[in-house]
């Protein structure tokens, strides 16, 4: 399960320094995507080869009436949502009264809060241990978010083996035991907005015929993992959008939360998602996709409620996804009503072929044969009199496919050239459904 870390603090205390800080190393594959902003308050982040998702709280000041005011907003859902809380402080500004109203209140959630006490670079260290020990959340870590310092450390002691668990607990207490039930198969997550149609496609799916489905096997979060079987093969459905079964404190206020998305994201294989054709693609589209591109999960888009849609509406939502969906190219986009049931079933065609194209195996000998073909019919550009030169390839990784290329002066590949190289590969080896990666490893 990937762990959630919430960003805490009043404004000012450099909750924003810090997210961008942890979640930059992922910028510029969103920034590559033309038409994608990245969604500020959520971000993936690697630490470690261990992914792991950023919310930035922003909104609490500690002085908001009543505790009710602060219950209804977002950040509340972030704090009880994370495996972990960072609580920010401004080292250089001591602490303050809105540092010991969140204080308060963060001591009576049962979560694991960590002190961090920004801006180190500005203020004596071991004055503010002793200030800050006084909001009785332990002792705090130094860190200085703007020029990178002590930012290991801190994730060591956050993310760092057995300092938090992402097990699901009780109202007791008891860790909630996730059965593992076999066959797990192509993990399956339906996303998608507040009602585009997830739950009535996730019945429509289920309900197929000759679909099995399993006890119900481990349940995290929100999110409910189904196993089940269509045609003798196995898959797991991950459903964000099902029964709410979690504390009573946010169920009534919001039933889509952004963090279960990305961690249904994250831990399938392949991402269908669900667009409302009414609506088109709007914003909060775009900032889901750039989710699932920056996982590189295997994508299918559906486009529901195409019943009841007169022709000339069809061909303007047509023409509309063609032009605001061009980075989505890879992907099948299937027209279906999850209502009536139509289209539903040819979902299945596409999810198979892209898991396929995800997980794919090819052998180092015919990677290089693929590249040697690419380069023969496409010399890449000569760099500062010299040709870029590339000698083999292999693939790195699946679900993506990570293609990397060994050669010299790799680091000068235009990414025009990049592309041509990702085209070639995906038209040789009938990648269908997944993104690709292309990597390079220069020898000088
Ligand atoms: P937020 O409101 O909590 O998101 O705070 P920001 O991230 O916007 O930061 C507020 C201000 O503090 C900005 O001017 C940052 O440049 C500054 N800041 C952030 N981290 C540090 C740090 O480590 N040292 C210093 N000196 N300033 C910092
Ligand atoms: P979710 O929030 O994404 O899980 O969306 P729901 O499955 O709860 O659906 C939201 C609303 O859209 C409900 O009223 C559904 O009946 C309706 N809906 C879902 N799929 C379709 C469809 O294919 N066609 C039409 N006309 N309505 C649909």
């Amino acid at each position: 399960m990937v762990p959630v870390i919430a960003l805490v603090g009043r404004p000012n205390v450099g909750k924003s320094t810090l997210f961008n800080r942890l979640t930059k190393s992922r910028d510029a594959i969103v920034a590559d995507v033309a038409g994608l902003t990245r969604d500020r308050q959520y971000g993936e982040a690697v630490w470690q080869g261990q992914p792991y998702i950023v919310v930035d709280t922003g909104g609490l000041t500690g002085d908001e009436h009543g505790i009710d005011t602060i219950m209804a907003g977002q950040s509340l859902q972030a704090i009880e949502e994370a495996d972990a809380v960072l609580f920010l402080v401004d080292a250089r500004s001591g602490r303050t009264a809105g540092d010991e109203m969140i204080a308060e209140h963060l001591r009576k959630r049962d979560k694991h809060v960590f002190l961090i006490a920004n801006k180190l670079d500005g203020a004596d260290q071991d004055s503010i241990i002793g200030e800050f020990a006084a909001l009785g959340l332990g002792q705090p870590i130094g860190i200085a978010a703007a020029h990178g310092r002590n930012i290991n450390p801190m994730l060591q002691a956050v993310l760092g083996e057995g300092n938090i668990e992402t097990e699901e607990r009780d109202e007791n207490g008891e860790i909630i035991e996730r059965l593992q039930v076999e066959p797990i198969g192509t993990k399956i997550a339906v996303i998608g907005r507040p009602n585009v149609g997830k739950s009535t496609l996730v019945n429509r799916m289920l309900g197929e015929d000759r679909v099995v489905v399993f006890d119900q096997a481990g349940t995290t979060r929100d999110s409910i993992y189904i196993p089940y079987e269509r045609h003798d093969k196995p898959y797991t459905l991950i459903d964000t959008a099902g029964v709410r079964r979690r504390g009573k404190v946010f169920e009534a206020i919001e039933k889509f939360s952004v963090i279960k998305t990305l961690q249904a994201i994250q831990d399938a294989n392949v991402v269908i998602f669900v667009v409302d054709a009414r609506d088109g693609i709007v914003e909060q589209d775009l900032h889901l996709l750039g989710f699932v591109l920056e996982a590189g999960r295997a994508l299918v888009i559906a486009i529901n409620k195409w019943d009841g849609m007169d022709q000339s509406e069809k061909e303007y939502v047509k023409t509309e996804l063609q032009r605001r969906l061009i980075f989505t190219q890879f992907a099948d986009q299937h027209f279906i009503s999850a209502l009536h049931g139509s289209g539903v079933g040819l979902l299945y065609k596409s999810v198979d072929q892209a898991f396929e194209s995800a997980m794919t195996k090819i052998p180092t000998k015919r990677m290089t044969e693929i590249l040697e073909a690419a380069v023969a019919e496409h010399q890449p550009p000569m760099v500062n009199g010299r040709r870029i030169k590339m000698r083999y390839a292999h693939l790195g990784g699946s679900n993506p496919p990570i293609i990397v290329i060994h050669g010299n002066q790799l680091d000068a590949v235009p990414r025009s050239y990049t592309r041509y190289l990702e085209n070639v590969f995906r038209k040789v080896l009938k990648l269908a459904g997944t993104p690709i990666r292309v990597e390079y490893k220069s020898g000088d």
